[in-house]
């Protein structure tokens, strides 16, 4: 298991600077929440640690590498979306696997890699159906076995419960939080949802264009915001 590490990572889409030097820790095992709103970077941030866009400048380090430079199948990273497309002609079973047959995995090993996973996630009874006979939940589950199953270093999330209806996301925010503490991965949960980042934060960063503005736990940052956009934010009493 790794920590992750950004120092001074900015990024320009042609002229227009995005991401403008964040520096940011997250440690091996924690969970960190990017928080702030619609177009303040948090996805681009997310997709350079997962290697999908590029850096413009700073370095990105997964444990003691730098990985700055580094293709993302070879991060150790599995990105959740909030738009899981399941295979839908694949099993449960086949969809959680696909990546391990890629990988050239042992038909043993890619049987107990799965199973594993649907015990943690609950789709034990459910491996044999095709993901049109399973519930929102249940398929957001399925993408979050098929990250699993391939052992990553780090999880990262980027609004994965954000097309789920309210009590659905709700149950799936305390299933993500018992999925960390049952296998204790380093995990970046992405939201603009100032109560699931409360709830499932070891540490949170308030981005805001582009930069991080406070970082800290949750009650930290809820009993001690730096400034009014924080605060109101986070929801803290006036
Ligand atoms: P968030 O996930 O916080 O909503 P994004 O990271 O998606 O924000 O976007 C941050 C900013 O970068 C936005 O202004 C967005 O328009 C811009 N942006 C994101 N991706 C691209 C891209 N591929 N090309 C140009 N601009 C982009
Ligand atoms: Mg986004």
């Amino acid at each position: 298991m790794s920590g992750i590490e950004l120092a001074n990572v900015s990024k320009s889409f042609d002229t227009t600077e995005v991401i403008r030097g964040v520096s940011l820790t997250v440690d091996k095992g924690e969970l960190g929440v990017f928080v702030g709103p619609s177009g303040c970077g948090k996805s681009t941030l997310l997709r350079m640690i997962a290697g999908l866009e590029e850096t413009t400048s700073g370095r990105i380090s997964i444990g003691d590498r730098d990985v700055t430079r580094i293709e993302p199948a070879e991060r150790e990273v599995a990105m959740v979306f909030q738009s899981y497309a399941l295979y839908p002609h694949l099993s449960v079973f086949d969809n959680m696997a696909f990546s391990l047959r890629l990988a050239r995995a042992s038909k043993a090993q890619t049987r107990d890699m799965v199973q594993e996973a649907a015990r943690i996630l609950q789709l034990e009874e459910h491996l044999d159906k095709k993901p049109a006979q399973l519930s929102g939940g249940q398929r957001q589950r399925v993408a979050i076995g098929r990250a699993i199953v391939r052992q990553p270093k780090v999880f990262l999330f980027d609004e994965p419960l954000s097309n789920l209806d309210a009590e659905l996301r709700v149950q799936m925010r305390l299933e993500l939080a018992r999925l960390h503490r049952r296998i204790g991965a380093t995990m970046i949960y992405v939201t603009h949802d100032q109560v699931e980042a409360m709830t499932l934060a070891d540490r949170i960063f308030v981005l805001r264009n582009g930069m991080v503005q406070q970082q800290g736990a949750p009650l930290e940052l809820y009993n001690d915001p730096d400034n009014r956009f924080i605060g109101g934010f986070i929801g803290s009493p006036a």
